[in-house]
């Protein structure tokens, strides 16, 4: 059986969790990377799951937009967001100027992606819980057991505490950051707090102290509880029973441990059921948000399409590590044939005909129905899948659409069909992409030796540009980070991007665009 079928069977049978409402949550503090979706999805296919076993659920999704903004991403420049470091993210301002504010404007980027992806999620806002004064039954029952819950941490870490600490945050109310305050009384209506100038490496506190009420109302944000117990507070004012983590947070004696015994112990509400999923990792590494490594959701909803990225999180078990790397390598046309493996088990009518049994064509069978973003397409007659890698080699060759479509009649042995014509196109749209931007060297763009004469047309700026783009490179630099360093020199010396990427183009391969800039001197200046 797939695994989230027997998960929701599990659930209903248990005859607790009831009412079904699973829920997931992530932190907005930039671009999200690609890895975080596979929470995403595997809560969306227990909620649909559990829906299929003919009960209720519902599915909310949580943006922590009140967290603090602990780091910057690469992208943006030191200079003008430094000053925000320590402060809530929903009061960073959006990085385009436009969005309500920063944690609007990358939450907003992911949910366009998972809703893409066909994940439909109540969207809810943590700061929303704090201000309409949802929170502050909890708050004050957690301040007031400050000393059972002090309990929990020192056995759970085996370590004691401050006798001066308590769980909660205060936002200072002079400097406007929460990273940096600490609370040392709780008189059962204020706190006392200080903020300290330096609480952290990464920014400063202003020195302010003072005492203030721990209860946030429409007026205004004035704090949060540390996020483990706020975890379990979350799950009771939002009535969740269904959700999981990635196994970072449920190791034994990790943040959902902690959070399970306030839950139960200090709230009074009983834990959801767990799903603890194994980890994301981009070509055997973990991913980072912050060092660039890897792809944001975003970047990996343009380069396939929407169903393939959402098998990419079905086809792998919750408990599996699922290492993919979209970058130089042959993963992508990979992830297209496994797709076709299991289209073609399903097409077979592997699923209804081998549901009770644990068949592998059983399992991709239904893998590729719950990869469907609408509704399973009829099943076909004939069946007949175009390669993405045949498409792609065909392309790298230089052959026409009408070339390549001929290749694939004499390949089926018949007329392609409307609806196999329309796997072609979209396949050739997105092999394009591939080829220009992710795929091996032998795919690419053969590189010239000496220079090209469109080169003498560079503009001045141009010129300026290229001479700097030597002092970019550093020691370890990945072909993303690269590319980053060589966006940043563009607007370091005011150079519209587009204009500094088409100098790197003509003065390498004689052509104004190309494969991306990062990966073109990665492995040409590498090489040399
Ligand atoms: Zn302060």
């Amino acid at each position: 059986m797939y695994w989230a079928d027997k998960i929701a069977k599990e659930i209903v049978a248990s005859g607790k969790y009831k009412p079904y409402w699973v829920d997931d949550m992530k932190t907005p503090s930039g671009r999200i990377h690609v890895g975080s979706l596979r929470g995403t999805v595997i809560h969306d296919l227990v909620c649909k799951a559990l829906l299929e076993q003919g009960v209720k659920a519902k599915f909310t999704w949580v943006f922590d937009n009140h967290d603090p903004m602990d780091a910057l991403p690469v992208y943006l420049e030191k200079e003008k967001w430094s000053k925000y470091l320590g402060q809530p993210l929903f009061k960073v301002p959006s990085p385009d100027g436009k969005a309500e504010n920063y944690a609007k404007y990358f939450a907003d980027e992911f949910t366009a992606v998972f809703n893409k992806i066909g994940c439909q999620p109540e969207v809810l806002w943590a700061s929303d819980f704090y201000l309409s004064g949802r929170m502050n039954d909890d708050i004050r029952t957690c301040l007031d057991k400050t000393d059972q819950i002090k309990k929990i941490y020192e056995k759970m870490y085996k370590k004691k505490l401050p006798s001066d600490w308590y769980p909660f945050q205060i936002v200072c109310p002079k400097c406007g950051k929460e990273s940096t305050t600490k609370v040392t009384v709780w008189d059962g209506e204020k706190v006392t707090f200080e903020c300290l100038v330096n609480a952290v490496d990464w920014t400063k506190g202003c020195g302010e102290k003072g005492k203030v009420s721990p209860f946030s109302d429409k007026k205004g944000f004035v704090g949060k509880l540390p996020w483990k117990i706020e975890w379990a507070a979350k799950w009771k004012i939002i009535g969740v029973t269904v959700e999981g983590a990635g196994k970072d947070h449920m190791s034994a004696g990790g943040s959902h441990d902690i959070a399970s015994l306030v839950c139960e112990k200090i709230l009074d509400y009983p834990t959801p059921y767990p799903i603890d999923y194994e980890f994301f990792l981009i070509g055997g590494k973990k991913m980072s948000s912050s060092k660039g490594l890897g792809s944001s959701a975003k970047e990996m909803s343009e380069i396939i399409p929407p169903y393939l990225l959402r098998f990419l999180f079905t086809r792998t078990d919750y408990k599996q590590a699922i290492d993919f790397n979209p970058m130089g390598n042959m993963d992508i046309p990979d992830l297209f044939d496994e797709y076709d493996k299991a289209w073609e088990a399903y097409d077979k009518g592997g699923y209804e005909k081998l549901a009770r049994l644990d068949s592998v064509s059983a399992r991709l069978a239904r893998t590729y129905e719950l990869s469907q973003i609408d509704k399973v397409p009829e099943k076909e007659k004939g069946f007949f899948v175009p390669r993405f890698r045949d498409i792609a080699n065909y392309l790298s060759q230089g052959f026409s659409l009408d070339e390549i479509v001929g290749k694939l009649a004499d390949a089926k042995g018949g007329k392609i069909d409307d609806s196999e014509m329309g796997i072609i196109e979209e396949r050739v749209k997105y092999a394009k992409v591939w080829l220009e931007n992710y795929a091996p060297d032998e795919y690419r763009f053969e590189m010239t030796e000496k220079i090209p004469e469109e080169a003498e047309k560079l503009t001045k700026e141009q010129k300026k540009y290229l001479k700097e783009v030597v002092k970019v490179f550093n020691e370890g630099d990945t072909p993303e980070s690269l590319q980053i360093s060589l966006y940043e020199l563009s607007k370091q010396l005011n150079v519209p991007a587009r204009d500094a990427f088409a100098a790197i183009y003509i003065s390498f391969i004689g052509k104004t665009h190309g494969p991306r800039a990062g990966m073109l001197l990665e492995n040409s200046v590498g090489k040399k």
